[in-house]
């Protein structure tokens, strides 16, 4: 068997042998070897919405269930456009500027593919989400990283020296990823940030691609600023959201990337060949979440912040060093309290042994050893799991 793979491997592309499986995904795996509470991969372990799972089973019935327009259905794009214009006050023309993609994992790649060429550089804040990385390789693109420096003390916030990204921009800057609310940190980029990152922009003539998929998960009184609100930054920025993570519906696969149209226009022919349109009856629903009404975002994020301040007093008491997530559903934690060698030597040990998947600190950073002391637990999950997870961390034995 050995031998044949050995074989088989000048078959594959570079592209592949320079990234690994998602370390996320396989955690999921791991927890469900092991039969453990699995608080690594983002997604929710409670129902979605009856609304709109009414809307889908509706759409399916009335059979929408042909290919959608290939870049989406235009109730959904209209929907797109009008919440951008009423939460953001962005003008979005549904017709030239909205792609509807299989999630916002493949906004994300489409847009890369859109826009860059061999040799481009794109920056990307440190720790980042782990596709952003394989992402820019398929792209043909080279990151470059900008730290985010953890807080002194918990309730602090992640912060990034002006001057280091400065020196980030350089000849071959083609875009900067820009993630707020931030997954893993749980940061959120306050305007002066983002008008700072805007100024660079515009001095280099760079684009910004924004994911902001985590836009309605905030906490403390954070407000969510969209890049392209800001002046200057409409003609520039891409900006990519989603349904996965506003209506719990991770597995639905609908996303989208909102771009001046001539970009557009290149994002939606990559979107075609890569995957021809997204779920036909599940954007029909996709519009109906788009119509909630306000009350159903606060609710949706006073429903985090519950389980935010459930999880995190518990990983405290268990041993772990927290930082607050002021957004988004993840808590970045330090295990140097633990002794254990490294971030994955420890969550081998939590999934076996204590029965608790998390995704280890290095998944987030391109030097593995920057990640080694710390460990991202997602607590987008019931009541009854973050408890049933407590429970099992209050056995880790700190060392010495
Ligand atoms: N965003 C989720 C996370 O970070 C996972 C998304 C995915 O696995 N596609 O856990």
């Amino acid at each position: 068997m050995a031998e044949l793979a050995a074989r088989q491997k000048h078959f594959l592309s570079d592209k592949v042998s320079h990234f690994t499986e998602s370390v996320i995904r396989e955690m999921t795996r791991q927890a469900m070897l092991y039969g453990a509470i699995n608080l690594a991969q983002g997604f929710p372990d409670f129902p979605a919405p009856a609304e709109i799972k009414k809307a889908a089973q509706e759409a399916i019935g009335a059979d929408v269930n042909q290919y959608a327009i290939t870049w989406g259905a235009k109730s959904l794009r209209g929907a797109i456009a009008r919440q951008m214009q009423s939460g953001h006050g962005v003008a979005v023309d549904p017709e030239k500027q909205v792609t509807v993609c299989c999630g916002s994992t493949e906004a994300m790649i489409s847009t890369l593919l859109a826009i860059c060429n061999a040799g481009d550089e794109v920056i990307i804040f440190e720790p980042y989400y782990e596709n952003y990385g394989p992402d820019s390789i398929l792209s043909a693109a080279k990151p470059r990283f900008v730290k985010l420096r953890p807080p002194q003390e918990s309730s602090g916030e992640w912060t990034f020296d002006e001057g280091e990204l400065r020196a980030a921009f350089q000849k071959h800057t083609k875009a900067i990823i820009v993630n707020t609310p931030n997954n893993p940190t749980g940061k959120v980029f306050t305007r002066a940030e983002l008008e700072l990152i805007r100024d660079l922009c515009v001095e280099f003539d760079v684009l910004a691609i924004t994911d902001e998929i985590y836009e309605h998960i905030l906490y403390d009184g954070t407000k969510h600023i969209s890049m392209a609100s800001l002046p200057g930054m409409e003609e520039r920025t891409i900006t990519i959201n989603g349904m996965s993570k506003t209506y719990s519906v991770t597995g639905w696969r609908v996303g989208w990337a909102i771009a001046p149209a001539r970009i557009a226009d290149a994002i939606r022919k990559v979107h075609d060949f890569l995957t021809v349109g997204a779920p036909a009856p599940l954007q029909e629903a996709g519009a109906s979440a788009l119509s909630l009404p306000e009350s159903y975002y606060a609710k949706l994020a006073e429903g985090y912040r519950k389980r935010r301040d459930r999880l995190v007093p518990a990983l405290e008491q268990a041993g772990f060093r927290c930082f607050l997530p002021r957004g988004a559903y993840y808590v970045m934690t330090d295990i140097s309290a633990f002794g254990f060698a490294d971030d994955q030597a420890f969550t081998k040990y939590l999934v076996s042994e204590i029965g608790v998947a998390a995704v280890p600190g290095s998944s987030f950073y391109r030097d593995p050893r920057d990640g080694a002391q710390q460990v991202r637990f997602a607590f987008c999950k019931r009541d009854e799991t973050l408890d049933e997870a407590a429970m099992r961390l209050g056995k880790l034995k700190r060392a010495g």
